[in-house]
């Protein structure tokens, strides 16, 4: 990595950030014989690339639909999406002598190393003679005339295009601290609240303490003031605060939202999503074991051991001496324990951010600001955020390519 920086250069481009965007960037304006730099304040390029998909980096997804990506214009993702899809990434990734797999549907490097993609990325922009400032923090960007002048760490670099790819504002450490936003917005741009998504939901109920450790399949339903608003199936995580995984991750979203917006969150989890109700009570009464082994057969033990226990049901009761009133509870808690959230985790526990900048601010087939020209954005600084399961780096590497071919 080149140190250092010529002060009288005129670049062609600078890039605010060496995270998975701001390579891809630099990657692609380089290989078309532009002069580029890339300023970032971390010591190191690319740290959030290291933490993702576990340390496995999950690049992308084979199922690369606009449906996948909350935004509000589709059209805007469809057309990012068109110009470097999925298929380009892998194949940019295999021509360059990485190669990939796939495991139902989620994209991965062979080696399973996140480290392997990062620093793949680095050797690129090291072949092309990009410069990575690190340990640079960009404070401010100001135009002059047609030149851009780049504040960072008391220095000024003179520059006919920039590209802010400073990310989200999740896990501080990895770098994406949130200061992109602050730059764009003192360069005219709208910013919609930036909320932690893809994250846990803080639950109320008691009930969660007993629960702690479990993990099963399961349904979880959003409600924002009684109207369901999203759904997701797969393996949830009981917590003593609440509910984690995949699928509470995916409805997550919604309720940051509602919750910034003071409104009232609830979701429902079932805990045998693939059986109907009727088909329950048949399992109940469909044989002369005690009730205790009847839920052991369905759910996890502890689960049922909890559940009896809050419906004062002695396990060793035969189906036909419970209670109605106990029944119903009982079947209601297994199809559809009520949960009251309060919270969702925090900037240092969710993978993304939803909001960011107004995308009817940025041209989709340049990645240009429509306020100032020749000005760019790429990845997660602007109000798009995906699915989990490499939805968010798809869409750093394709606004990371169009804007490094437009520049
Ligand atoms: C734990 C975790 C796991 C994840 N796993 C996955 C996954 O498996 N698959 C998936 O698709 N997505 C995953 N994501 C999301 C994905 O990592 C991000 O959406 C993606 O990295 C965003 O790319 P970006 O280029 O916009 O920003 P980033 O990759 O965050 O890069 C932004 C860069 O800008 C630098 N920067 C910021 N401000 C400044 C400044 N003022 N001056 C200088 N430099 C600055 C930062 O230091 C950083 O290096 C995960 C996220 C997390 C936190």
């Amino acid at each position: 990595m080149k140190k250092g920086f010529d002060i009288e250069m005129l670049y062609d481009v600078t890039i605010i950030g060496a995270g998975a965007s701001g390579m891809m960037s630099g990657i692609i304006a380089s290989g078309n014989g532009k002069k580029v730099i890339i300023i970032e304040h971390r010591e190191q390029p690319g740290k959030k690339i290291l933490a993702t998909g576990n340390g496995r980096c999950n690049y992308s997804n084979i199922n690369q639909l606009a449906d996948n990506y909350h935004c509000k214009n589709k059209d805007f993702v469809e057309d990012v999406l068109n110009q470097f899809s999925q298929k380009e990434m892998t194949k940019f990734l295999n021509e360059n002598g990485m190669l990939t797999k796939e495991k139902n549907g989620y994209l991965y490097p062979r080696s399973n190393q996140a480290a392997s993609i990062r620093d793949f990325l680095v050797s690129l922009l090291e072949k092309n003679g990009v410069r990575i400032m690190l340990n640079t923090e960009c404070s401010d960007i100001k135009k002059d005339d047609d030149i851009f002048n780049v504040v960072c760490s008391g220095n000024i670099i003179k520059s006919r295009s920039v590209i802010v790819s400073t990310g989200g504002m999740t896990y501080k450490k990895t770098g994406s601290d949130g200061s992109g936003y602050k730059l764009l917005e003192k360069m005219g741009h709208t910013i919609i609240p930036p909320l932690p998504a893809l994250t846990a939901l803080y639950c109320k109920e008691k009930i969660f303490k007993e629960l702690k450790g479990i993990r099963l399949d399961g349904k979880i339903e959003l409600y924002v003031d009684d109207t369901k608003v999203s759904e997701d199936t797969g393996e949830i995580q009981l917590t003593d605060y609440g509910v984690s995984g995949i699928p509470v991750f995916q409805v997550s979203r919604f309720a940051a939202i509602s919750l910034y917006q003071k409104r009232k969150v609830t979701a429902s989890v079932d805990f045998l999503p693939e059986i109907d109700k009727k088909k329950l009570n048949e399992l109940l009464y469909g044989n002369d074991l005690n009730i205790r082994q009847k839920l052991y057969g369905m759910v996890n033990k502890k689960l049922a051991d909890v559940i009896l226990k809050h419906t004062g049901i002695d396990g060793n009761m035969s189906i036909y001496d419970v209670k109605n009133k106990q029944l119903k509870i009982l079947t209601d808690t297994l199809k559809n324990l009520h949960i009251t959230v309060y919270a969702t985790g925090d900037y240092e526990h969710a993978q993304v951010v939803t909001g960011g900048v107004d995308i009817n601010e940025i041209h989709s087939n340049t990645m240009e600001s429509k306020k100032i020209k020749n000005l760019y954005l790429t990845g997660e600084v602007m109000d798009v955020d995906g699915l989990c399961g490499g939805y968010n780096l798809q869409w750093a590497w394709s606004t990371g390519y169009i804007a490094g071919t437009n520049c």
